[in-house]
């Protein structure tokens, strides 16, 4: 089968990879029906992790093809959305809501889903069947649920988005566009989007933004608190992963104000005493998307939400260094590999 490898910095080729078979009885093979490029694939691609001939891919939905002995939640046929996070969905932390942090979890990125197939673990755990098999139109929007809707869904719950708060999304990548999507869902009264692309501010319009603030860093700080009666949001999602972002959102929350930060860190030190004084409360991580992804199925299988507007751009699993590429270069916001 054929699958995407990244031989280091701006280097991604579609080879031939070995076929995944069964190797636990808890395992799933699926066939993609979709996979896609995130923006935290472009951490390796521009140097900033180590990469040395990895499988690339985390995002998956598509149909099973083989179960092992011990599966008995999903079967041969069934179409199936799972997180970026593979998880038994029974130990503790699992049952608490952080499948992301499961004690036997597995990240997919080692298993690479830009590729024809996929061998799931822990299957019962990690895949969630859809009702039926979809219209091809929803399946952008399942694929978004397997990680950027998930993650930013995460992110609005992790700052409390809800009635009555204002929240300030910083990062308009496919994941801040989608926390705008859910901080409404969960019925956010003001939604500021933090953006300087017109294409993007438009997305987040749609997606429910009320304001949008093209300032960033202290200027951007000091337009959310000119909106917020000089207190900040009340809930702020970072979505980014830098210290400038890192530091935006954290200083754009107002006293007692929390801070969903789903950005992949890189190289983000928090100043103690300022920390300290800001009475923030701090809630991230890589989002348990598996805690979500019964409910967000449910929402775009009822044509309720349809987060799949983000992919911008669409490819063959054969162009997937085109893809790179447009997003690299920021022509691309989010790209579908159609395999
Ligand atoms: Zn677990």
């Amino acid at each position: 089968m054929r699958g995407v490898i990244m031989h280091g910095p701006g280097d991604v080729r579609v080879e031939e990879r070995e076929h995944p078979v069964i190797v636990e009885p808890t395992d799933a093979i699926i066939k993609l029906a979709a996979s896609c490029i995130c923006g935290s694939d472009l951490w390796p691609y521009r140097g900033a992790d180590e990469v040395d001939g990895a499988p690339m891919g985390h995002e998956y939905v598509g149909v099973v093809t083989e179960i092992g002995d011990a599966v008995t939640t999903v079967k041969p046929g069934d179409f199936v959305v799972g997180s970026f996070m593979a998880s038994d969905n029974t130990c503790e932390i699992c049952r608490a809501g952080y499948q992301s942090r499961c004690v036997h979890v597995v990240p997919m990125g080692r298993v690479g889903t830009q590729a024809e197939y996929a061998r799931i673990p822990l299957a019962d755990g990690t895949l969630v069947a859809t009702p039926g098999q979809p219209d091809e139109d929803l399946i952008p929007s399942l694929l978004a649920a397997s990680d950027v809707l998930g993650t930013g869904w995460f992110a609005a719950v992790a700052a409390e988005a809800g009635p009555g708060r204002t929240v300030a999304v910083v990062g308009d990548g496919a994941v801040g566009l989608l926390g705008i999507l859910a901080a409404k869902q969960l019925g956010a009264e003001r939604i500021i989007a933090m953006s300087r692309h017109a294409d993007r501010q438009e997305l987040a319009r749609r997606f429910g933004a009320t304001d949008i603030v093209d300032e960033r860093g202290d200027a951007g700080v000091e337009r959310v608190k000119e909106l917020t009666d000089g207190l900040g949001a009340h809930s702020v999602i970072e979505a980014v992963g830098t210290q400038e972002s890192m530091m935006q959102a954290i200083r754009s929350t107002r006293h007692g104000g929390h801070v969903g930060f789903v950005g992949v860190s890189h190289d983000v030190e928090l100043p103690g005493g300022e920390l300290f004084g800001s009475m923030v409360h701090l809630h991230g991580g890589p989002a348990p998307v598996r805690r979500f992804l019964p409910e967000l199925i449910q929402l775009i299988w009822d044509r309720k939400i349809d987060p799949g507007v983000v992919f911008d751009l669409t490819l063959p699993l054969a162009e997937a260094a085109e893809g790179y590429r447009a997003m690299d270069e920021r022509r691309a916001t989010k790209v579908l590999l159609t395999v």
